[in-house]
């Protein structure tokens, strides 16, 4: 139980990667708050934590949204006294090839992928610095460490956010607080679904011919389990990650060096 007293925030909790962050962190004693707009998701995944004896709670916010992170950072310390974990999770992946990426597309890519990583670190950083204890992990994305064809929009933003994990590790170096971003291949969730979805449409080929497209990315044929990534995340959250900071952990079977 080495996060027992802890009180952790995982954004974008109520499936896929956030989820098993979520139920991860709260087996090693965390209390957890999830959050995302799907207010029917966080709360099935707070009640499948509560059945299991872990303390769990679900609020509903829009990352994107300043009035609506303040909202929930206000309920999440009001529920857990005091929040010393912040995950980073939520975001999205639309993929088209550059000249058909309208503004709007690319603000809301960059308004929760990088604006709502902004947003809710400075909400809870404040309380990190008066206690002299705090751990935010980023989940980035192997898209954040280098280019890929049709997700130009998702890439600038992965390394936006890996840029501003960077800046505020060591902005917080000296003060008891870690930061680090989880850059993660293709994981088995909805989004990767949705990937395969978006490949089947736009290029015209079977879902087993898009999941191949997407495996063939991946040295062990494979798509990670979002088990791997919470595993990852805890180590960076516990006693043993202490001296890790500012670090772009890449979780990619070893694609990048290829
Ligand atoms: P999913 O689509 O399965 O889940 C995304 C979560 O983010 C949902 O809970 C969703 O809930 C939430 N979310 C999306 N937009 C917002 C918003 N504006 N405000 C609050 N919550 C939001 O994605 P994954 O679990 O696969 O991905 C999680 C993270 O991991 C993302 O940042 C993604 O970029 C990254 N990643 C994923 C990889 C993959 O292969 N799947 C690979 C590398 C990185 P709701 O829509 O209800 O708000």
């Amino acid at each position: 139980m080495s996060l027992k007293g802890r009180g952790a925030v995982i954004t974008g909790g109520g499936r896929g990667i956030g989820k098993a962050v979520a139920r991860c962190l709260a087996e090693a004693g965390a209390s957890v708050v999830v959050s995302a707009r799907s207010t029917n998701e966080i709360e099935a995944v707070a009640a499948e934590l509560k059945a299991d004896g872990l303390e769990a709670h679900a609020i509903t916010c829009d990352v994107s949204d300043e009035a609506s992170v303040n909202a929930m950072a206000s309920a999440a310390m009001e529920r857990l006294g005091t929040v010393d974990i912040l995950v980073n999770n939520a975001g999205i992946a639309p993929s088209n090839p550059v000249k058909r990426v309208t503004l709007e597309e690319w603000n809301r890519v960059m308004g929760i992928n990088v604006t709502g990583t902004f947003l809710c670190t400075k909400a809870f950083l404040p309380g990190m610095l008066e206690r002299g204890w705090g751990r935010v992990v980023n989940v980035a994305s192997v898209a954040g460490l280098r280019g890929s064809r049709y997700i130009a929009t998702y890439c600038a933003s992965k390394h936006a956010q890996i840029g501003f994990t960077r800046a505020v590790a060591d902005e917080v170096a000296d003060k008891g607080i870690t930061v680090n971003a989880i850059c993660p291949g293709y994981v088995d969730t909805p989004m990767t679904e949705y990937s395969v979805t978006q490949i089947t449409e736009k290029a015209g080929v079977s879902p087993e011919e898009a999941l191949q497209h997407i495996l063939a990315t991946s040295p062990q044929k494979r798509l990670i389990r979002p088990e791997e990534i919470a595993a990852v995340a805890l180590m960076l959250c516990g006693k043993d990650g202490e001296g890790i900071s500012g670090q772009a952990i890449a979780i990619d079977q070893g694609q990048g060096n290829h």
